[in-house]
């Protein structure tokens, strides 16, 4: 048996000022053939599951190009089409091969290109031929086109958001993609249309339980694999919107069954899954009644729409600028991304007392840039950060704390969210000190944060990120979805079927 592999992934806000190009992602995680890391990466799970399966089951791995840039604005139409070419000419060097598996994340949009991981999984198919198994593992935040399900015989997405499983699900994906080489299995796919778009966290309920009725299903048989896509909102593409995908050992209409039940149950919680969400002012006076009972551990502002993780730049200043207003003291933010102001940092030298203008730059609704005497604490080449096993960088880094204060703020050069409290003490920031730890991402620090934090309020602080569909001015969506519209599944006039592809 020969199986090829590869990785190509991305999030691609349709909204964001920011463009990704080839230096995106060279500078985000970019692994030529043999040369990925024994750890796995979000996306590129399956490399690792792969290696330790074919050492076991003595088969020959072929691995291709494995990459990912930090979520962002349109890619550059020749970045995707270089990288997918790369990858298409390693599977023609591998063939024959009996399967192949992709690990992507599925909200990849290029300049010409809505959907790069269907052209993708299309031309892969066209070399493959069609005796080749072919399998992806998905991010739930990504639109899933009918060009996708027409060319993969299976495919999962993580189920958990924070996404703290996505290695099972690569061993979940390999697992399914060698059993049905081997013939034990014969994989069929159904998906159905939410026809909804929503932010659904399974940290908490009601999607805790939604995601655990998922979870017992594909312990049923014939269910083989059970996934929701969630859909991506910063994403304005035809597809957009959350689907139910159920794959099937040639069960087909039992899978198509389940997709529309579990998917109408989906439907019926739109509207109730959210994070409660605090405005700037609402979650300072929070933050003031807390601090007065005298907590042991800090509290967490989470800046949950100035994600880099969604695609914006991750230099909004809003919240940092609300708690100087306030005289707050005791603060650590992570991160403010300011190449320009690390760049200064870096020359001016640690212990050094600058001008700095940091943050705010990227471009109109992040707040303003921030004017202040600053010490530089810290100056490094390299920082990172934890995210699950595998290890994020930050890039070249700097702390600054603003003068005659203990507020101290990382600024970085690649963009990221803060998926873990390390980001702070692996650059001497020992939080133990803090107050008030103010963060960017929108629930993937979640698992990791609340082990140090005495309350985490997440914070709507009112930046351009399109987070509430009924305002964004969606182009390219053809589709009926609530919230846009009330009732989706009753404006069209036939009842959405459930879309069913042999596989
Ligand atoms: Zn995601």
């Amino acid at each position: 048996m020969k199986v090829f592999v590869a990785s190509l992934a991305t999030e691609t806000n349709t909204f964001s000022p920011v463009p990704t190009d080839r230096a995106s992602f060279q500078t985000a995680f970019y692994a030529a053939p043999g040369q990925h890391p024994i750890t796995p990466t979000l996306c590129s799970a399956a490399f690792t599951v792969l290696r330790k399966r074919a050492v076991a089951e003595d088969f020959e791995l072929i691995e291709g190009t494995a990459t990912w840039a930090e979520p962002g604005g349109l890619v550059q139409r020749q970045t995707y089409e270089a990288l997918r070419d790369e990858i298409l000419d390693q599977l023609r060097a591998a063939l024959p091969v009996d399967a192949v598996v992709l690990g992507l994340h599925g909200a990849m949009v290029a300049q010409g290109y809505e959907d790069c991981e269907g052209d993708l999984a299309e031309r892969v198919r066209q070399i493959a031929g069609q005796s080749a198994v072919i399998g992806a593992t998905f991010d739930p935040h990504s639109h899933l086109t009918p060009q996708r399900v027409a060319n993969l015989d299976i495919l999962n997405a993580f189920l958990e958001f924070p996404h703290t499983d996505f290695v099972e699900r690569a061993e979940q994906m390999v697992d399914l993609v060698l059993r049905t080489v081997r013939g034990e299995i014969k994989p069929v796919i159904s998906v159905f249309d939410c026809r909804m778009i929503d932010v659904l966290p399974t940290s908490q309920q009601p999607m805790r339980g939604f995601i655990d009725s998922l979870k017992a299903l594909e312990h049923q048989s014939p269910v083989l694999s059970a996934s929701l896509i969630h859909g991506f909102l910063a994403g304005d593409v035809p597809e957009m919107g959350a689907r139910i995908v159920i794959v099937t050992d040639n069960e087909k209409e039992f899978s198509e069954k389940i997709a529309h039940q579990k998917g109408m149950e989906l439907f019926a919680l739109r509207g109730k899954t959210r994070m409660t969400q605090h405005s700037i002012a609402d979650a300072l006076i929070t933050t003031r009644h807390l601090l007065a009972d005298d907590i042991s551990q800090p509290i967490v502002l989470a800046d949950i729409w100035d994600n880099p993780g969604g695609g914006v730049a991750g230099d909004g200043t809003l919240i940092l600028e609300a708690l100087l207003n306030t005289g707050m003291d005791d603060i650590a933010v992570a991160t403010i991304w300011d190449p320009i102001a690390v760049t200064f940092c870096h020359a001016a030298g640690e212990g050094a007392r600058i001008q700095l203008r940091f943050g705010g730059k990227s471009g109109p609704g992040a707040g303003n840039p921030i004017d202040a005497t600053v010490i530089v604490l810290k100056a490094v080449s390299e920082a990172w950060e934890s995210f699950g096993k595998s290890r994020v960088p930050l890039g070249p880094s700097a702390v600054v704390r603003i003068e005659g204060t203990h507020i101290d703020i990382i600024l970085n050069t690649n963009r990221t969210q803060t998926f873990d409290p390390d980001i702070f003490s692996g650059i001497g920031i020992d939080i133990k000190t803090k107050k008030i730890l103010v963060i960017k991402s929108t629930n993937h620090f979640y698992a990791a944060f609340k082990q140090v934090a005495s309350a985490i309020l997440y914070v709507d602080a009112g930046t351009h990120y399109p987070s509430d569909a009924r305002r964004t001015d969606y182009r390219k969506l053809t589709r009926p979805l609530w919230p846009i519209v009330e009732n989706p599944h009753e404006t069209s006039s036939a009842r959405p079927k459930p879309q069913t592809l042999p596989s």
